[in-house]
């Protein structure tokens, strides 16, 4: 199985490429056609198997399919939304984010707690299509009016049962 057969554009193919990955893993290769589908997906397999790339590459096609008439000079709405229990795996799969997504233009963030919240505020009045948020924080983006998620396609739970672990419940139903 090639990542090429499974249908990722030719920029995702470039930046793979590039990271220097050769075939995908049996978490992608399971995950990745089912969510280019456009259908629910819920995944579970251990550290290390490449879950991050699972979602991100395909989340990245679909944006980018999505956003095709949208013209540079609009607005860019928050398209997707990736919830993850802590402020260390925000920032990783940020990177991630950045890694897969280096050849497109898709705007991406990264916001969680303990930081000031003025400079993520800033980010967003500028426009960003992917946000990678813990819950409180976005909670708190959301109630000062600096984020509207009625456009959000596609939202990730990552470490999902970690989250649930944690008492995000209310936070989480509340998004
Ligand atoms: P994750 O399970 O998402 O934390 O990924 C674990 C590690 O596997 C990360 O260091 C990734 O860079 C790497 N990885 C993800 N997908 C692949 C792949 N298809 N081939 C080789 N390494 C990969």
């Amino acid at each position: 199985m090639s990542f090429k057969k499974l249908g990722l554009s030719s920029e995702l193919l470039r930046a793979i490429t590039e990271t220097g990955y050769t075939e995908p893993t049996p978490i992608q290769q399971q995950a990745i056609p089912v969510i280019l589908q456009g259908r629910d997906l819920m995944a579970a397999a251990q550290t290390g198997t490449g879950k991050t790339a699972g979602f991100t590459l395909p989340m990245l096609h679909i944006l980018m399919l999505s956003g095709k008439d949208m013209s540079a000079g609009d607005h860019c709405p928050v398209r997707a939304l990736v919830l993850t229990p802590t402020r260390e795996l925000a920032a990783q799969v940020h990177e991630s984010v950045l890694t897969y997504g280096k050849h497109l233009p898709l705007k991406s963030m990264v916001a969680f707690g303990g930081v000031k919240i003025g400079p993520q505020m800033a980010k967003l009045r500028k426009g960003v299509d992917i946000v990678i948020a813990t819950p409180g924080r976005l909670l708190d983006l959301i109630q000062q009016k600096a984020l509207d998620l009625s456009l959000v396609e596609i939202l990730v739970l990552d470490e999902a049962d970690r989250m649930l672990d944690m008492g995000f419940i209310n936070d989480i139903r509340k998004i």
